[in-house]
């Protein structure tokens, strides 16, 4: 069961097959810093891709944004970073190691047990500086979230869309934190990707839209084959809410090390704009015709992590199972987040064989992501294919030179149906999207 799994066996499937590697691995590698191989991009943009389609592509009320890294130093002073976004830290006083106070369960070192420093505020965004002079007045940081982006841009939104309220603006993008502890593989790094949505309504109905949000964002994972019982909600103390934070809750996942935050679903209040209305000097006020008032609109933020999600959804498909007396290891993920969805594989490579392959590999590459296997035998290569989670199998043999049909072998089921060529491209298309197919329909 998921409780019991080790994280090092995903760890090691990612390495072993494609998905991740420790960055800068020939120098030794760097602490907490991760690449995405072959398999592991495509899983990754398949993720991204979801979230694009559920909050942006399928609404009317949600735009998309795509903002840069690095804004002006004003932004994060107006937005509270600078004093605000810091985390507790303490540091041994023998083998001088550094730990997130929060984290601690008792007041010693983990790793030593020597006595602890009294907590310093340590502040996580990092710095660097702007052109080729490194003095105070060129400090510039990488954002810590893609919020500010938004919130910066609220007005220009809002007045090239001329959208009325409520309206979401969503950006998938690059953060990065200087945590003091980062760890868990790809749970807790230091560069990661965050996929938020800032949705502004008019304040009164924003609690409304807090549990609105809150639930679209639990059936999001369930959608995606995340088993109900290992999600779960928690909401924050206030003593845990961020400075700018009104209400928070979050969506927490049964991670191997337990029950760990997988997404944030806050309501800000209108504190980002009250904030940069007053520092930039610019009216970011709405005018709600309507009404014929001008307000500075309350937001409702769900902000999800890539990487965090990819490692849930990892963890959620991975199974090991007895087949005909023989163990393997499947990854059971949703087909729309399969790395890879198709698998054509030719019984032999002999030459008027491998000719019709290929040129159904080329057919189907249109339109899925589809891989070539000739080595080895038949079943290691069903067992390389279940390894990354690849939904279906296309095996194409003598007979198929004579009658024109292949075969579909399903990962989850086993089944192995018989179909034309002719119809492969059609007959995929509706089982990556879970329609049925009764044989006579074929
Ligand atoms: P935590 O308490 O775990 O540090 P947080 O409450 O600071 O997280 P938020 O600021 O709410 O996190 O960020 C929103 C989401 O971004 C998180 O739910 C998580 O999925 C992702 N995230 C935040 N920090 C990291 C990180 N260091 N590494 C990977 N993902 C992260």
């Amino acid at each position: 069961m998921l409780q019991k799994l080790e994280m090092d066996k995903i760890v090691s499937l990612c390495k072993r097959r494609g998905f991740i590697y420790p960055s800068s691995e020939i120098y030794g590698g760097i602490s907490s810093c991760w690449d995405y191989g072959p398999i592991g991009i495509e899983l990754k943009r398949n993720i991204k891709d979801a979230w694009w389609r559920t909050m942006v592509q399928e609404r009317d009320d949600v735009l998309g944004i795509d903002t840069s890294i690095l804004m002006s130093p004003e932004i994060w002073k107006s937005s509270g970073h600078i004093s605000n976004f810091t985390d507790p830290m303490v540091e041994c006083k023998s083998c001088h190691s550094r730990w997130r106070s929060s984290e601690l369960k008792e007041d010693k070192c983990p790793k030593c047990n020597g006595e602890l420093t009294d907590p310093k505020m340590f502040n996580l965004m990092f710095r660097t500086f702007m052109g080729p002079v490194e003095e105070q007045a060129n400090t510039i940081y990488l954002r810590p979230e893609t919020a500010q982006g938004i919130f910066v841009n609220f007005a220009n939104v809002i007045s090239t869309s001329r959208k009325k309220l409520p309206l979401g603006i969503a950006q998938i993008g690059k953060s990065f934190r200087n945590e003091i502890t980062p760890g868990n593989f790809i749970f807790r790094t230091r560069e990661f990707e965050q996929m938020e949505m800032e949705y502004f309504v008019k304040q009164g109905t924003d609690e409304q839209w807090f549990d609105y949000w809150f639930k679209e964002r639990y059936k999001w994972y369930i959608n995606l084959g995340i088993k109900p019982e290992n999600l779960r909600l928690r909401q924050h103390g206030k003593d845990e809410l961020a400075h700018y934070a009104k209400a928070c809750s979050d969506i927490e996942y049964l991670f191997p090390m337990g029950w760990s935050e997988l997404e944030g679903i806050a309501n800000r209040g209108n504190y980002d704009l009250t904030q940069h209305s007053e520092h930039s000097g610019k009216d970011l006020s709405y005018y709600d015709r309507e009404s014929d008032t001008h307000y500075l609109p309350f937001v409702i933020e769900p902000s999800a992590g890539v990487d965090r999600s990819l490692l849930a959804f990892l963890l959620d498909a991975y199974d090991e199972e007895i087949v005909k007396g023989e163990s393997r290891v499947v990854l059971h993920l949703h087909p729309s987040l399969a790395p890879i969805k198709v698998t054509v594989l030719p019984l032999s490579k002999k030459e008027n064989l491998a000719v019709l392959a290929k040129e159904i590999h080329k057919q189907l590459c249109r339109s899925f992501t589809t891989h070539y296997d000739d080595s080895q035998s038949i079943g290691r290569r069903y067992r390389r294919q279940d390894e990354i989670g690849t939904p279906f199998c296309v095996t194409i043999d003598f007979q198929s030179l004579e009658d024109n049909q292949v075969t579909i072998r399903e990962r989850d089921t086993l089944a192995q149906i018989r179909v034309p060529i002719k119809n492969l491209d059609l007959i995929l298309h509706a089982k990556l999207k879970g329609e049925i197919f009764s044989t006579s329909e074929l």
